[in-house]
């Protein structure tokens, strides 16, 4: 009798290890190796492509209550946000109608001081989402044919993070960072060429008000030998962000002028000089330097609050990855029940504060403090430990504090 054989590769029972009988035929290990692997690939190319197509719309409250879950306060900023990202979304899925009446794009513009929340706030709407992010400096960018980046290549980086699918990035979010470099430096700009200025506000444009674009993919592996791929930003939502520093004193004068004038819609002392970012208007973005076209493609305008001390603290135990959390995490992996004691915490907040890092320095703080911890903890037999302000002080008197003033 002749020797089974695998019905795949045609090796027959003595070439094998194993040779698994079906009901009418046979399979040996190293197919079924092989067939593993391709079904795992299989799937996963699949829902990779697929993952981007439904995208999960939730109503603004339910917005606002997920970036609660990650973002500690700025209410305004969220509020805006949420209704900005539900409305572009509805947009996208209402199906064509004939009554003339087009929904606008509903691109954001956030202004408000670094380290506040800007881009995780972008960044976490594009997680609840599932849609292709990505975040983009704007001071990297220059006009076409100089050195630096062409802005093309903000979404040479969506189509990649959306891997190649393009209906996928068309759908996206793309956060450009620090908008507010490249504001035109002078009232004047036919004295010199602005090329990091108004020539990427003017090539901006194009993208912002929705036109197809050109794109090189940008070693892309799929797509070797096309030069581009046709991207059309119709659909891509845009959050710009940026510190805009000094523009408070645009605000404020902006106010007094009108606070006088005969139409005073504020009377100036129901001003809260404390914050003058609240009252921020389409004109104040004029006056830094933005050119009118592209304040009008950011309908949206919002600010963030500066973050005080109690602010700081929540950020360092509340949001869902909070520092604290991710710490205790860490410690936990070794079997170490890891405490902060109260008076820790309001060290690092103040700590934070003294060198004006805002919750950026809260991370590097912490390092600071942890670092040694780190170190030692998991080669000793401990299931404890818990971190007092000695031991707190003790770390950051050891570090050079200049380190984190120039940071
Ligand atoms: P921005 O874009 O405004 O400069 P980021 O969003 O990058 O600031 O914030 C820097 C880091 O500080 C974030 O990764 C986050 O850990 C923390 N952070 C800042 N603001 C908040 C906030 N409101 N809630 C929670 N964490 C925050």
């Amino acid at each position: 009798m002749s020797e089974n054989k695998c019905s795949f590769c045609g090796r027959s029972e003595s070439e094998v290890q194993l040779l698994i009988t079906g009901e009418s035929g046979f399979i040996c290990d190293m197919c079924t190796e092989q067939a593993s692997i391709i079904v795992k690939e299989e799937l996963h190319s699949h829902k990779s492509s697929n993952d981007f197509n439904e995208v999960h719309l939730l109503k603004p409250i339910e917005i606002k209550e997920f970036l609660d879950q990650y973002v500690i306060g700025q209410d305004e900023a969220k509020k805006h946000l949420a209704v900005a990202v539900y409305n572009h979304y509805k947009r996208i899925q209402q199906p064509f109608t004939n009554d003339d009446v087009e929904i606008e794009k509903s691109n954001i513009i956030m202004v408000g001081e670094t380290g506040t929340g800007k881009t995780l706030m972008a960044r976490t709407i594009a997680k609840m989402l599932k849609v292709p992010f990505t975040i983009v400096d704007a001071t990297v960018l220059t006009e076409a044919g100089y050195v630096g980046e062409d802005v093309e290549s903000i979404l040479s980086r969506l189509l990649q993070v959306a891997d190649y699918n393009v209906p996928a990035a068309e759908k996206g979010i793309v956060f450009i960072d620090e908008i507010d470099k490249i504001a035109r430096k002078s009232d004047n700009p036919s004295i010199t060429r602005d090329v990091s200025g108004e020539g990427v506000q003017q090539g901006l444009l194009k993208l912002l008000e929705g036109s197809i674009v050109n794109v090189p993919p940008q070693g892309g592996r799929k797509h070797p030998d096309q030069p581009f791929v046709k991207v059309d930003t119709k659909n891509i939502l845009f959050i710009c962000g940026g510190a805009f520093d000094g523009i408070e004193k645009m605000i404020a004068s902006r106010l007094n002028t009108k606070a006088v004038g005969f139409n005073a819609s504020l009377s100036s002392n129901k001003i809260d000089k404390s914050n003058f970012l609240q009252y921020i208007s389409p004109t104040d973005l004029k006056s830094f330097g933005l050119i009118p076209e592209i304040i009008g493609r950011l309908p949206v305008l919002t600010y963030l609050e500066p973050l005080d001390r109690d602010t700081l603290k929540e950020i360092l135990t509340k949001p869902k990855n909070a520092i604290i959390k991710q710490y205790q995490k860490l410690f936990k992996i070794d079997g170490i029940k890891l405490e902060f004691d109260p008076e820790v915490l309001d060290y690092i907040v103040d700590k934070a504060v003294e060198f004006k890092l805002g919750a950026r320095g809260l991370r590097s703080i912490c390092e600071a403090i942890m670092t040694d911890a780190m170190f030692n903890a998991p080669s000793k037999d401990r299931t404890e430990l818990k971190i007092d302000i000695r031991y707190a002080k003790k770390k950051m008197e050891k570090v050079n504090e200049t380190l984190f003033k120039v940071a």
